[in-house]
């Protein structure tokens, strides 16, 4: 599933669940750059091994996020963890690219490795609807994540007949990727596993009702105001930003990567 420009959300890719024999790496992304904005990865089962240019090397596993900030530019590589290729299993998780403003875009990079126990956890119906919160304010609760532009992150769980009314500003985009199960929107109608509700910034929220074990990926956050020129790995406000970064990444300013 892809989604384009929920602004800041530029980008969802969710990839799995997929059953993996030992040994096999279901990512396999080699080396390859970004800049102007920040990839965040939601492992939900499996294990990610990431390393850069700058040297850094990480472990992801089920539950962590990854906040990266690629601002300038760097190259990295996303492969299946060591850990993981050992002992195969179910590889799930969500890439979003959230775009950076203008006077972001050349930011250092640099990483927020989240582990899942750092992710405060926030009960509603009686505990049949959890909700971590990654980014942002929710209701007494403060996300990890670090952002340059308001955003709130929240990763829900819901067990059968749960409900939650999500309250959100009236000024932010917002969506919800529905991963798994079946969950009622507003009392209305009803949506499966894969798909994704993008609500107008003109309301304060939206109520969810599970029909079955469901789990949803909840973003919104304040639009970002400007241009937008994009190729493949590069998010950047113009076509002259854009062949700039094309150029940096070829005259290696955006690093060399050593595996
Ligand atoms: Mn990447």
């Amino acid at each position: 599933m892809r989604v384009e420009q929920i602004s800041p959300f530029l980008l969802l890719h969710h990839f799995g669940p997929m059953p993996v024999e030992p040994g096999a790496d279901p990512l396999d992304l080699g080396p390859h750059p970004h800049r102007g904005f920040e990839p965040v990865t939601f492992l939900y089962s499996g294990g990610i091994r990431h390393k850069d240019s700058r040297g850094n090397e990480g472990i992801l596993q089920g539950g962590d996020v990854q906040w990266m900030t690629a601002g300038r530019g760097i190259i990295h590589s996303e492969r299946a963890s060591k850990a993981f290729l050992e002992s195969g299993g179910v590889m799930e998780g969500i890439q979003l690219w959230v775009n950076l403003p203008k006077q972001h875009k050349m930011a250092q990079p640099g990483y927020q490795d989240i582990k899942t126990d750092r992710i405060p956890v926030l009960e509603e119906d009686e505990g049949r609807v959890q909700l971590k919160v990654v980014a942002g304010a929710y209701k007494g609760l403060k996300g990890p994540a670090k952002t340059f532009t308001p955003i709130i992150a929240l990763q829900a769980r819901l067990q059968p007949g749960g409900a939650v009314d999500i309250e959100l500003p009236e000024h932010f985009n917002a969506l919800a990727y529905i991963l798994s199960g079946t969950v009622k929107l507003n009392g209305n109608f009803s949506y499966g596993g894969e798909h994704l509700l993008h609500f107008r910034n003109d309301g304060e929220g939206f109520g969810l009702q599970a029909e079955a074990e469901s789990q949803v990926l909840i973003l919104a956050g304040e639009p970002i105001d400007e241009p937008l020129a994009s190729w493949g790995p590069y998010v950047m406000n113009t076509q002259t930003e854009i062949m700039e970064a094309m150029r940096d990444y070829q005259m290696g300013k955006m690093g060399v990567y050593v595996d």
